[in-house]
């Protein structure tokens, strides 16, 4: 019995360190200060804002935290980003936004394909892959929660995306050796959908929903 007992320890995988999240929350970037005002409010301070209680929710759960800018306002372009997040092992990169344009709701983008950016092409088809497999599970969680709220527009490639139409994929996806996704969390456009993620209780719901992405990412993961 005991043998038995040794040898399934024994076949068990050693034990995870701490799933690592990379929050990324968007602009100011050589693209986009984020500032303009939507509907009563600025890409640049939800972002914020969002990626503030996301760290707070997930370190609470011991989740270890990076974060791409130590102020609001903060400066740092796109592949600066991603070498951050590369740098710090990142098990996931987390880049968060809220866009103004298309339909109003919450979209996943992730890297489908390589892109090119300034003669550097990413991200590798391992990168490719392993953002996909996180697409989903990050996706259906996060759905589950945000439905009832926000518009669902589902998992897209982020070569649609504007930057990533012309380059094939966005710059933070072509330079990044983690796995990535990119939350457009709301349209700041759609009055409704700004008058929601306005609200400091709704922006916590967001966060939440998010948490579980996550969560969803990291079970997937440790399987
Ligand atoms: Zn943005």
């Amino acid at each position: 019995m005991s043998l038995l007992v040794a040898s399934a320890n024994a076949a068990e995988p050693v034990p995870k360190s701490p799933f690592r999240v990379c929050i990324d929350p968007g602009h100011p970037s050589e693209n986009n200060d984020g500032r303009e005002l939507l509907n009563g409010v600025r890409e640049v301070e939800i972002n914020w804002a969002v990626a503030q209680i996301l760290r707070r929710l997930l370190e609470q759960r011991g989740y270890e935290v990076v974060l791409t800018k130590s102020s609001l306002g903060e400066y740092v372009t796109n592949k600066q980003r991603a070498e951050i997040a590369n740098k710090s092992g990142a098990d996931l990169m987390l880049r968060l936004h809220a866009d103004s344009e298309g339909p109003g709701g919450f979209t996943i983008y992730y890297p489908r394909k390589q892109g090119e950016a300034k003669g550097v092409k990413g991200p590798s088809p391992a990168v490719v892959e392993a953002s996909a497999r996180a697409a989903k599970p990050f996706h259906a969680a996060l759905a589950a929660q945000l439905r009832q709220q926000l518009r669902d527009n589902g998992i897209k490639g982020d070569e649609q995306t504007f930057i990533g139409g012309k380059q094939g994929a966005l710059t933070g996806s072509i330079h990044s050796e983690v796995p990535a996704l990119l939350v457009e969390m709301a349209n700041l456009a759609k009055q409704e959908d700004a008058k929601w993620i306005r609200d400091t209780a709704n922006q916590e719901i967001l966060a939440r929903a998010l948490l579980a992405g996550v969560a969803a990412v990291a079970d997937a993961t440790s399987q």
